[in-house]
């Protein structure tokens, strides 16, 4: 068994009703004084908020709101968020909402933990997170993991460049998920997080390195039971048992469980926050837009481990590593369009792109030249320019 560190400490409340011991967690963690980070309105529209609020009252915590995160969170509103939880003295940042919810939290509470730094030096790695304050989520959809995860990704609104940021500060003190709340999500974002569940242990699965045995099982389960159940899901948004089996799943699927003692890959996630920081895509259709794409490109590499998920998830018993591995990718990609997600870049939405468009994704993906990105096949900038232009249809 390959070496690895697993750190996961978050605290899941799961089921029905679970919303309603939100106050007595924060408590838990030490808050007194809270900000509630939410986004464009679903959660006043479905009255979750409203009973948040009055479940804080009750308990005797004092509160302040900041709404308004839209999907792919912007900077601004985080810088926002610190001022307003400076000035309110805040000791806990509660979001309410899913991974853009999320994430603007993570980056408030290290804000507010860190008077003087501009947070955006923790995303450009100029300055390192040495301190936050204790987050915890209310989840409302099942798709970025981010109530488990390490990362955060924000977007600087004035260059639109999307970046990811890891760091245990970013692993939230808890999250309630109780799966009721995602019943009024529509099909397109619940085949969004579907697709972003399956990336983040995909983006795991496809590595150069030999996995651990119950690492790969586990991973190769969690996609089955994810293919399954979102297939239900989008079917039929209010069937307790698909909702739940998506919830834990996309808290599962990116806490490291589906990747321990190998290397990760990343690199669709790498190349989709280009489409969604310059178009403003959602995340889980940028990823099915280009997973295709970067499958197609790079499966040579090893197709023995394609051939492995192959049989493993979609049960195909060729013998041919090649077949098996291409006939893999075209069931995989079949799945993502029968959910009603795109891909390619047309699909997406965003039109087919000029050739100076593609010359530009490519070089803000490999930071100019200064990165590669993956390690299942390392990609250069010509690697990827390639992948940009196979899903460019
Ligand atoms: P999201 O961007 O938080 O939300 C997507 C949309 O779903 C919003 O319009 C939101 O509306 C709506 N919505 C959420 N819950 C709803 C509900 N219960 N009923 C009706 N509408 C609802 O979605 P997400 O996929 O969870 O997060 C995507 C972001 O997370 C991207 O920026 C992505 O890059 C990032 N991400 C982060 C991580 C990580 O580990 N940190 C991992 C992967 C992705 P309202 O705004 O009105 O609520
Ligand atoms: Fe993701």
């Amino acid at each position: 068994m390959q070496s690895f560190s697993f750190y996961s400490p978050t605290k899941v409340i799961f089921g029905k009703g679970t919303e309603l011991g939100t106050a007595d967690e924060i408590k838990k963690f030490g808050g007194s004084r809270v900000l509630i980070v939410y986004g464009g309105g679903s959660v006043v529209k479905s009255g979750l908020l409203a009973r948040i609020e009055q479940s804080l009252t009750g308990a005797g915590l004092a509160f302040t709101s900041l709404g308004g995160v839209k999907p792919n969170p912007r900077l601004f509103l985080a810088r926002e968020g610190v001022q307003k939880g400076i000035e309110f003295g805040v000791n806990f940042v509660l979001a309410v909402g899913g991974g853009s919810v999320i994430d603007t939290a993570k980056g408030i509470a290290h804000g507010i933990a860190n008077p003087g730094t501009d947070i955006w030096k923790f995303w450009l790695k100029e300055v390192e997170v040495t301190k936050s304050l204790p987050v915890g989520v209310v989840l409302t959809i099942s798709a970025a993991g981010s109530e488990t995860s390490d990362s955060a990704v924000l977007t600087d609104d004035e260059t639109w460049t999307k970046r990811g940021l890891s760091t245990e500060f970013n692993r939230p003190k808890f999250v309630v998920m109780n799966p009721e709340l995602t019943y009024t999500l529509p099909k397109y974002q619940i085949a969004c997080g579907v697709v972003d569940i399956m990336m983040h242990t995909l983006d795991r699965y496809f590595t150069p390195d030999e996995g651990n045995a119950i690492t790969d099982e586990i991973a190769e389960a969690l996609l089955r039971v994810v293919i399954k159940n979102g297939r239900v899901a989008v079917e039929n948004p209010t069937d307790y048992d698909a909702a739940s089996e998506l919830m834990w799943c996309g808290s599962l699927s990116h806490n490291g469980l589906t990747g321990l003692g190998a290397k990760k890959d990343f690199a669709t996630h790498q190349l989709s926050h280009e489409l969604s920081g310059r178009f403003d895509a959602a995340h889980g259709a940028s990823l099915a837009a280009l997973w295709g794409s970067w499958a197609r490109y790079t499966y040579q590499e090893k197709p023995e481990r394609f051939a492995r998920f192959a049989k493993s998830v979609w049960g195909i018993a060729t013998n041919d590593c090649k077949l098996a591995a291409q006939e893999a990718i075209d069931k995989t990609v079949a799945y993502f369009s029968s959910l009603g997600m795109p891909t390619s870049f047309s699909e997406l939405g965003i039109g087919v792109q000029s050739e100076e468009v593609l010359q530009d994704l490519t070089d803000r993906c490999v930071f100019h030249g200064a990165r590669t990105i993956g390690q299942f096949k390392v990609l250069n900038r010509s690697d990827v320019y390639e992948i940009y232009k196979l899903a460019n249809h």
